[in-house]
């Protein structure tokens, strides 16, 4: 059985898998470690222009997509686990959203088109909304992906080397609430810029060091928030 089942509610089933399609996440896909089951919204229209959304109520720009058809596509959906909205309203996705929904085993995201869902779809089916950034996409799908290629990286067997998920920004560890230190490889000099030298050293206990020092000078001068974050967690621990 796959360690992820996904299952997607989208006007648009052809972008799915997309990118996910390739590299590792594809896969593992056809290892058969997570699960991809496409539902497309607009099966479940009941007129012949095929229709899934209506002009909002109290007026304003744009459309709806309609409660009625919306549910039936959800009703549609066995297992659904976590029902998810795409929504830039919703909590900001995060690292840790994503590893609550590897331990749920799966979930199922709804995404939205045109303004978004009637409200009452939200309400009836206890939907979470979750949004990826301040900024507005013309639909869900792409955050879907997001949130998923995130879920999929961290399933066990997915990357060759799990270290990585520790050591990388977000991860855990030291570099819990951290974000990266810089990268080099070969060549050792480029452009006339070289390699900093104690990562040639071979001392393991300073290239730790000094990668924690640029973390943390990287963090605190990018990010106030991730830096204060990493200071209580110092202090607690
Ligand atoms: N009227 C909405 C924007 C609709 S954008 C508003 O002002 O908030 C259309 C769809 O794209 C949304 O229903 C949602 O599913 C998706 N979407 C857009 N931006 C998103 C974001 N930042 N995070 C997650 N989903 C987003």
């Amino acid at each position: 059985m796959p360690s992820l089942e996904i299952k997607i509610l989208t006007l648009f089933p052809e972008m799915f898998p997309g990118p996910l399609g390739h590299s590792l996440a594809g896969k593992a896909l056809e290892e058969g470690k997570w699960s991809l089951d496409v539902t497309n919204i607009r099966d479940f229209a009941e007129d012949r222009h095929a229709t899934v959304d209506d002009i909002p109520y109290g007026g304003g720009a744009g459309m709806v997509m309609k409660p009625d058809i919306v549910a039936k596509a959800i009703d549609s959906v066995q297992d659904r686990r976590p029902l998810l909205y795409m929504s830039p309203r919703g909590t900001l996705f995060n690292q840790k959203k994503s590893k609550e929904l590897i331990e749920a085993g799966g979930f199922t995201i709804i995404c939205g088109r045109y303004e978004g869902l009637d409200q009452r779809v939200i309400n009836e089916y206890n939907i979470e909304e979750i949004s990826i950034g301040d900024f507005i996409l013309s639909g869900g799908e792409i955050a879907a992906l997001s949130v998923i290629d995130t879920c999929i990286r961290q399933i066990d067997g997915v990357l060759s080397n799990p270290s990585t998920l520790v050591e990388e920004s977000f991860g855990g560890g030291k570099f819990k609430n951290l974000l990266e230190y810089p990268l080099y490889t070969r060549p050792s000099v480029w452009r006339g810029h070289e390699v900093p030298e104690v990562l040639k050293s071979g001392n393991h206990k300073l290239i730790d060091q000094w990668r924690l020092q640029q973390s943390e000078g990287i963090t605190q001068e990018r990010r106030k928030d991730l830096w204060e974050k990493h200071l209580r967690n110092k202090e607690e621990n």
